[in-house]
């Protein structure tokens, strides 16, 4: 996401929420060596994304929002193959983690196919878990497909800042269903959730098909195409859509305004909220989200590869503000900050949506990378680079970054950024790019690691030296 950064040296840095960060123009600073880099050869590698994993697990979910819009009811199908032998099937439950909880959002568990075993990892002393672990009745072997069941309820938090919430009129939630924790080649992702606002899930892609049951009146947006509406009785309309290719699910229910296009054969759709804006005020959402993401979407292919997804919708929420929250496929923005969030937040497209990361452990792999995007899209290199001699180490997990929240933006966004942006300069612009983007290719549709971007770049060690100096590496 786009959010709040703290003062640091050389640069002071507009609090805001949400996943993107605000910073005020740094003092000016060398930017770039005076020496001429050195000669990176870069080594074959592949030339398009690594199709994603043909035995990605199923997940067929149905969502059904109240006409309070506060609760949804809903249900889960998923046929899991693990790479490795398995004793249990664990799923996270995100919106029961500290920050939705303080604003009253939970999600139950109530009913599974399996005997269920849950973990507190984070979670406040009054929800169930953020883990709930279904136990198979005899260990499965690598290979052997999984099916499992579930009913669950999530009651959304008050409207805030964030991922899920809901008012009268609108609801929104994302990583709210129980949400499959396997990394393939690693096992189940155990990250605990913390209080400070940020992600820290982590999912492998699947392919998703979602179903959701809402108010008549309501319009359904998701991170894929939805069909036309049919009517659900009883005063509600159903809606569906599916991506074959995504780590996670989001959907915004309520009074939406829609603009349709196409960007580059990518169907693109802009949801304005009515609660928003309305009218020719809508237009003063449309049409800069409009461009910025036509002009991200372009602007980050051409410099990391394809857009990854088969759509991409646009959400525009009052309650996000300045901020946003990325998902494959799906972003949600607020009111503000256009210029900045729309694209650190498509830069989440390609770093978190197609090469994945442990988002606990290692949140540098797509929020330092996103801020580097949108520091190239804008020009504004010198807005980051600032940053680069504060203290901090870009590499630290969540865990670190909860007690130590004032320094996270700064280090994680601004400083990893800079560290990537020096990186750049140091191995010369177009064969650092090359190598970002064999990097890329390598780990489309998977779950990187530290240690995969060390070896990406490995054929330019004054760039490894840079990102190893601001502790972004171990
Ligand atoms: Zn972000």
């Amino acid at each position: 996401m786009r959010r709040a950064l703290a003062a640091v040296s050389g640069a002071t840095l507009l609090a805001l929420p949400g996943c993107t960060v605000g910073v005020r123009r740094a003092a000016p600073k060398p930017s770039r060596p005076t020496t001429p880099p050195p000669e990176v050869v870069v080594p074959a590698c592949r030339t398009t994304y690594t199709p994603p994993d043909p035995k990605r697990p199923a997940i067929r979910l149905t969502f059904d929002v109240d006409a309070a819009h506060a609760h949804v009811t809903g249900t889960e199908h998923v046929t899991f193959t693990p790479d490795k032998p398995v004793t249990e099937v664990v799923f996270r439950l995100w919106p029961n983690g500290p920050g939705p909880a303080k604003n009253g959002g939970r999600i139950d568990v109530t009913r599974a196919s399996l005997p269920t075993r849950y973990e507190s990892l984070g979670a406040p002393k009054d929800r169930p878990g953020t883990l709930v672990a279904l136990t198979l009745p005899a260990a499965s072997p690598a290979g052997k497909a999984i099916t499992v069941d579930l009913d669950f309820t999530v009651t959304l938090p008050r409207s805030d800042v964030d991922r899920w919430g809901h008012t009268s009129r609108t609801a929104w939630w994302a990583s709210a269903h129980p949400l499959l924790a396997w990394v393939r080649g690693t096992g189940w992702a155990t990250d605990p959730a913390v209080g400070l606002l940020g992600e820290t899930a982590t999912s492998e892609v699947a392919r998703y098909d979602v179903t959701v049951t809402a108010p008549a009146a309501d319009t359904v947006v998701g991170n894929g195409v939805t069909d036309a509406p049919v009517d659900a009785g009883g005063g509600r309309r159903r809606w569906h859509f599916a991506n074959d290719r995504a780590r996670d699910v989001a959907v915004a229910v309520g009074p939406f305004s829609l603009r349709r296009s196409d960007v580059g054969g990518v169907p693109l759709v802009v949801a304005v909220s009515d609660e928003l804006a309305t009218g020719a005020d809508a237009e003063t959402v449309f049409g800069p989200v409009t461009e910025l993401t036509t002009d991200s979407m372009l602007r980050h292919a051409r410099r990391f590869g394809p857009f990854p997804f088969p759509s991409l919708t646009m959400v525009a929420l009052k309650a996000v503000g300045g901020a946003g929250v990325e998902y494959p496929g799906l972003v949600m923005v607020g009111t503000r900050n256009y210029p900045g969030v729309v694209p650190h937040e498509l830069g989440h497209q390609w770093f978190y949506g197609l090469v994945g990361d442990d988002q606990g452990r290692d949140p540098w792999l797509d929020e330092a990378f996103a801020t580097y995007a949108e520091a190239l899209f804008n020009a504004d290199e010198d807005r980051y680079l600032g940053a680069l001699d504060s203290p901090g180490r870009v590499g630290d997990p969540m865990t670190y970054w909860t007690k130590h929240g004032r320094d996270y933006s700064r280090v994680v966004y601004a400083k990893g950024a800079a560290a990537l942006l020096t990186a750049r300069a140091a191995a010369g612009d177009g064969p650092f790019d090359k190598l970002l983007r064999c990097y890329v290719n390598e780990h489309a549709y998977a779950v990187a690691t530290p240690a995969d971007i060390a070896a990406a770049l490995a054929p330019a060690p004054q760039s490894l030296a840079i990102l190893r100096e601001a502790g972004a590496l171990r």
